[in-house]
């Protein structure tokens, strides 16, 4: 345990389970001395939420689906009765058709290409806008990202699409909010088991294929991405905005296969 995140408190947004990514950078926060408020999505949820709240000490659980502004104004207006003040905003959340995950990018439908925008992306935005007027003291938000976005993968098709939309997203909203010293940055996470990356088509063959062609040799952990939450929620890195932040094992600098990597 360490005392980097004392005394700060953020809202964190988009832990499903113990596998989710916003789980292993609330373990991290947490261990850094922050106090976290969760959100769950749906009543399906809120029985896996709550016990992963009480182990990290808070009985700050929230719901919030990021479709129904309804539910993201009251979040607000509840921490704002809760806490008034807020300095840390994590934004883990992603949703497309998953038969959208699989095929040609070409075949993708105008309403899901709308919805995966809408809760993809556009959800940052209107989060942001929200927890801008309860970081008085400054702050710093992070969203989730993939290479997806950078690059052609298969079967990622409208989700790279939006992800690009997202890092783009991060550089104007850390632009806009620079002047009240609130950072905005991105973790570009390799690809991780979890519920959502179920979805996506033929993902144990990405996990295999990141794993042999990255500079580590490995595919990475919640407990990699927690560490470069820290790092991005924390005064550590005060100097730090706008920024698209790989936790990859170094795979996006990889220009070919690693010469010893095993066929698959
Ligand atoms: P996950 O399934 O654990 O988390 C996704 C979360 O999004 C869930 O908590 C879900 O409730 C939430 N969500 C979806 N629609 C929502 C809505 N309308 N309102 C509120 N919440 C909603 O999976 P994860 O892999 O931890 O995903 C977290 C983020 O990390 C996503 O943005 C994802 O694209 C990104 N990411 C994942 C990987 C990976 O390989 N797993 C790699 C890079 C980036």
């Amino acid at each position: 345990a360490g005392t980097l995140m004392a005394g700060k408190r953020g809202l964190i947004m988009g832990v499903a389970n113990n596998r989710s990514i916003a789980w292993g950078i609330a373990k991290a926060v947490v261990a850094q001395g922050a106090e976290v408020a969760l959100t769950y999505q749906g009543d399906a949820l809120k029985k896996r939420v709550q016990p992963l709240a009480a182990e990290l000490g808070t009985n700050v659980v929230l719901p919030c689906d990021v479709t129904d502004k309804a539910s993201v104004d009251a979040l607000f207006a509840e921490l704002e009765r809760t806490w008034g003040r807020l300095d840390f905003l994590v934004h883990a959340i992603a949703f497309s058709d998953k038969n959208e995950l699989d095929g040609r990018y070409v075949d993708t439908s105008e309403e899901n290409f709308t919805q995966t925008m809408l809760v993809s992306c556009y959800s940052l935005t209107a989060l942001a806008r929200r927890a801008e007027k309860l970081m008085t003291d400054g702050g710093s938000i992070i969203t989730l990202t993939y290479y997806g976005a950078e690059k052609v993968m298969p079967h990622y098709n409208v989700m790279g699409v939006a992800k690009a939309a997202l890092e783009a997203s991060v550089r104007y909203l850390a632009a806009d909010l620079g002047k009240n010293n609130i950072r905005v940055n991105a973790i570009s996470a390799g690809p991780i088991k979890t519920l959502a990356a179920s979805g996506i088509a033929d993902f144990r063959y990405i996990l295999r294929w990141n794993e042999y062609n990255s500079p580590l040799r490995r595919t990475v952990t919640l407990d990699d991405v927690g560490g470069s939450g820290v790092y991005l929620l924390s005064d550590l890195s005060k100097g730090v905005t706008g920024e698209v932040h790989h936790v990859d094992a170094g795979y996006h600098v990889q220009g070919m296969k690693n010469e010893d990597a095993p066929d698959i």
